[in-house]
């Protein structure tokens, strides 16, 4: 049987993986599809797209967007977006530069919690121009201020902990219009992590594509609902690890084996919309 992992990240975001690296292992566990979905970013889809050719993976390019919907958190993929896009280019660049300005914050805020952290050491440490919080706590551990990332989210940075900085987001419709006219397909990531259930219906009225069902982190009770929930709103279903390499303490590429039919249906969901879109508007 087929199977696709459509939620990973590289080293271009969060993870510590290579695109080549994550084919690499995409090839070693039997992939058919994979998707690069970095944070903010479309930069290692290029060099993803030519690996998985040479190797025979169908290659979807993606990425994952922050955003929030009154008040709430989510991430929206976006697969197939044209990595090319200006708006898309120049609004992801604006979310990177929101990003490296968070983390100078972040690191003030720890030097107030007298933590002598540099923001430079944890820009170097990143090496990308999508830095984010795992950044921040791998640059800890690393200046031996705490023991393991764990600890760095737990004391630190987790949400309401005292150098945790709200991120600056777009609108859920915001992120899936740009989706949209990038020529994409928008769908809501890990719903059971971010808890947002009930912002699927606003979103469904604002053109949302799909829900991620299979998710590292849902069970399969709720793997179940959101399976439910996509077939009611008639929303495409999609699903992948999450993969951010050694990030996270252990590669978690191969947790997730989407089956290939939910690729097939994403396939003939963008013919659709590139139809729609070149379809001359009725007089
Ligand atoms: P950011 O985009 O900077 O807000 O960082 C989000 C990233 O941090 C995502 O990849 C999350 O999976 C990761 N993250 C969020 N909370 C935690 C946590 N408590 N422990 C470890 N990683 C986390
Ligand atoms: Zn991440
Ligand atoms: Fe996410
Ligand atoms: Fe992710």
């Amino acid at each position: 049987m087929k199977f696709a992992d459509l939620h990973l990240h590289t080293y271009f975001s969060d993870g510590t993986f290579s695109p080549e690296e994550l084919v690499g292992h995409g090839v070693r566990l039997g992939f058919a599809a994979l998707s690069l979905t970095d944070h903010d970013s479309v930069e290692g889809c290029a060099r993803m797209a030519e690996v998985c050719e040479a190797s025979g993976i169908t290659f979807i390019p993606g990425t994952e967007l922050t955003a929030e919907h009154e008040d709430t958190e989510l991430h929206i993929l976006g697969y197939f977006v044209d990595t090319q896009n200006q708006k898309l280019l120049t609004e992801i660049a604006r979310f990177q530069v929101v990003r490296q300005n968070r983390i100078r914050e972040m690191v003030a805020r720890l030097n107030e919690l007298n933590m002598p952290l540099k923001a430079e050491a944890v820009f170097a440490l990143a090496n990308c121009k999508s830095p984010g919080r795992p950044h921040v706590a791998r640059a800890l551990v690393k200046a031996g201020l705490v023991a393991n990332s764990d600890e760095a989210f737990r004391r630190f940075l987790k949400k309401n902990r005292p150098a945790w900085v709200p991120k600056a987001k777009i609108s859920a419709f915001e992120a899936i219009e740009l989706v949209h006219q990038a020529g994409g397909l928008a769908i809501m990531a890990h719903p059971g992590l971010n808890r947002t259930d009930d912002v699927i219906p606003a979103l469904v009225d604002s053109s949302l594509d799909g829900l991620e069902c299979f998710h590292t982190k849902h069970s399969t009770t709720m793997t179940g609902r959101y399976l439910e929930i996509a077939d009611k709103f008639h929303l495409l279903v999609t699903g992948g690890s999450d993969c951010h390499g050694f990030s996270k303490g252990k590669p978690l590429i191969g947790r997730i084996k989407l089956p290939y039919e939910h690729v097939e249906k994403l396939f003939a969901a963008k013919k659709r919309a590139d139809e729609k879109h070149s379809s001359p508007t009725p007089k």
